[in-house]
C-alpha cells in the first residue's frame, strides 16, 4: 500500500540534505563544543553556523538564539523565564485562549504559584483582537503570550500589532512561532516580539531540538541549573548534530519560502474547493482568515473524525483529528470551542496539513477516498437527514 502522509503539523519527515549534514557530528565531529581542543573547536563552528542559519530565518542576530530540545522547552522557558526575573509587583500574564498546551500548562503552573492569567478569546476564525490585549493590560502585566499561527485550524495572529501594544505599555512579549517558522516570513524586529519559541520537526529537521529567540536586554531566568551553556540561558551540553540539522532544514526553508508557500496554498485550495464540491455540509475552519498555506482544518457534520480518520488509515492516509498532543483524549479540541464549535461539532473535525514532500498525487488520494468515507459514515448516522 502506498502511504500518504498529511499530519506535517504534528512532524515532518527529516530531508535528506539535513540527514547527511548531521552524520559527520556522530562520528568523526563528535566533541562538546564547550571543550578547547580540536574537537571541541569543530563542534563550536558548527554551532555557530546553524546559529547564523536559524538566526537568519527569522532576521535575529546570532547571539539572541539560545538552542534547546524543543518547541515546548522554548515556551517553558520563555514564560517561566520571565516570571522569575520579575518584580514582586508584576505578576499578571496574558495569553491567547488558543494556544498550544505548552504555553497553556506552563500558566496553568504559573497561577499556582500566584501569578494572575488573563485568557483572551478569539473571534469564530480563531483570531485575537488586539483591542482586547490592549483592555486586559494592567500596572501588574508582565508578559503578553500569543501565538503567531495556530497548529490545529492554522490562523495567524495580528502579532506586529500587538507588538505594538506591548512596547508602548513596556511589557514583555512573547510569540509561539512552532507552527509559523518556516512556513511563512518572520522578521523578529517588525513582530516587535520579545521571545519568540521554534522548533526543528516542525520544518523537516530532526526531532528535540528547538531554539527561543532572545532579544538583547531581555531578562531571562534560566529553568536548568548546569554548567551555563548558550550564555547562561540554557544548561545542558548542546545537541550539536541536532542543531546542525536544524540550521540546515532553517537555510533550506528560508531558500524556499515564497515558492513553497504559494505551492502548498495553491493545493490546499484545490483540495478544499474538490472536497466541498464532493462532500455536502462541510465547513472549512478559519477560511477567511489569514492562515497557514499548509493548513486545513475541515469540519464535517455527522462524521465523526476519529471515524473519518481511523477509516483513511486504513487506506494508507495519515492525518489528524485535532493538534497531535491532544489526540488519544476524547475532550474537544480547546481551539475549536474557543472558535465557538459545539463539542459535537469538534468531535466531526479532520486537520490535513501538508510539508515539502507533499504532492498532488497525495491531495488526489485523499480527495478520492475522503467522500467515500463520509458518506459512508454519514449513512451509518440515525441522525443525518437522508437527501431526495
Ligand atoms: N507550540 C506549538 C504551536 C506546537 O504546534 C507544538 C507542537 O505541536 C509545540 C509548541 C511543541 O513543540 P515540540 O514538539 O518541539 O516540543
Amino acid at each position: 500500500m502506498r502511504h500518504v502522509y498529511l499530519d506535517n503539523n504534528a512532524t515532518t519527515p527529516v530531508r535528506k540534505e539535513v540527514v547527511d549534514a548531521m552524520l559527520p557530528y556522530f562520528t568523526e565531529d563528535f566533541g562538546n563544543a564547550s571543550s578547547i581542543h580540536y574537537f571541541g573547536q569543530r563542534a563550536k563552528a558548527a554551532l555557530d553556523e546553524a546559529r547564523a542559519q536559524v538566526a537568519g530565518l527569522i532576521g535575529a542576530e546570532r547571539s539572541e538564539i539560545v538552542f534547546l530540545s524543543g518547541g515546548t522547552e522554548a515556551d517553558n522557558l520563555a514564560l517561566r523565564g520571565i516570571a522569575g526575573s520579575a518584580a514582586p509587583d508584576r505578576r499578571h500574564i496574558i495569553v491567547s485562549a488558543v494556544e498550544h498546551s505548552a504555553i497553556l500548562g506552563t500558566c496553568r503552573d504559573l497561577a499556582s504559584q500566584g501569578f494572575d492569567v488573563t485568557h483572551i478569546p478569539v473571534d469564530g476564525e480563531g483570531r485575537v483582537d488586539p483591542a482586547d490585549v490592549q483592555a486586559a493590560l494592567g500596572p501588574q502585566t508582565l508578559l503578553i503570550s500569543v501565538m503567531h499561527a495556530n497548529n490545529e485550524i492554522g490562523t495567524i495572529q495580528p502579532i506586529a500589532e500587538i507588538g505594538r501594544i506591548a512596547r508602548e505599555a513596556r511589557v514583555w512579549f512573547h510569540s509561539d512561532g512552532v507552527q509559523a517558522t518556516g512556513k511563512i516570513p518572520v522578521d523578529v524586529s517588525a513582530l516587535g516580539v520579545h521571545l519568540y519559541s521554534m522548533s526543528s520537526h516542525k520544518i523537516h529537521g530532526p526531532k528535540g531540538v528547538g531554539a527561543l529567540y532572545v532579544r538583547k536586554s531581555t531578562p531571562l531566568k534560566s529553568i536548568l541549573t548546569g554548567g551555563g551553556h548558550e550564555r547562561n540561558r540554557r544548561s545542558g551540553t548542546e545537541n550539536v548534530a541536532g542543531i546542525v540539522g536544524f540550521g540546515v532544514a532553517a537555510r533550506i526553508a528560508r531558500a524556499t519560502l515564497g515558492e513553497e508557500g504559494s505551492r502548498l496554498a495553491a493545493l490546499r485550495d484545490r483540495m478544499e474547493a474538490a472536497l466541498r464540491a464532493r462532500i455536502p455540509d462541510i465547513t472549512i475552519n478559519a477560511e477567511s482568515a489569514a492562515r497557514l498555506p499548509n493548513t486545513s482544518n475541515i469540519m464535517v457534520t455527522y462524521a465523526e473524525g476519529e471515524g473519518m480518520l481511523i477509516s483513511l488509515d486504513l487506506k494508507g492516509i495519515a492525518v489528524s483529528t485535532g493538534s497531535a498532543c491532544s489526540s488519544g483524549s476524547m475532550e474537544p479540541s480547546h481551539v475549536l470551542t474557543a472558535i465557538g464549535k459545539t463539542p459535537d461539532e469538534g468531535f466531526g473535525s479532520l486537520r490535513i496539513s501538508f510539508g515539502a514532500m507533499t504532492t498532488d498525487a497525495d491531495v488526489d488520494a485523499l480527495v478520492a477516498e475522503l467522500p467515500r468515507i463520509v458518506e459512508r459514515l454519514r449513512s451509518l448516522s440515525p441522525h443525518y437527514p437522508v437527501r431526495q
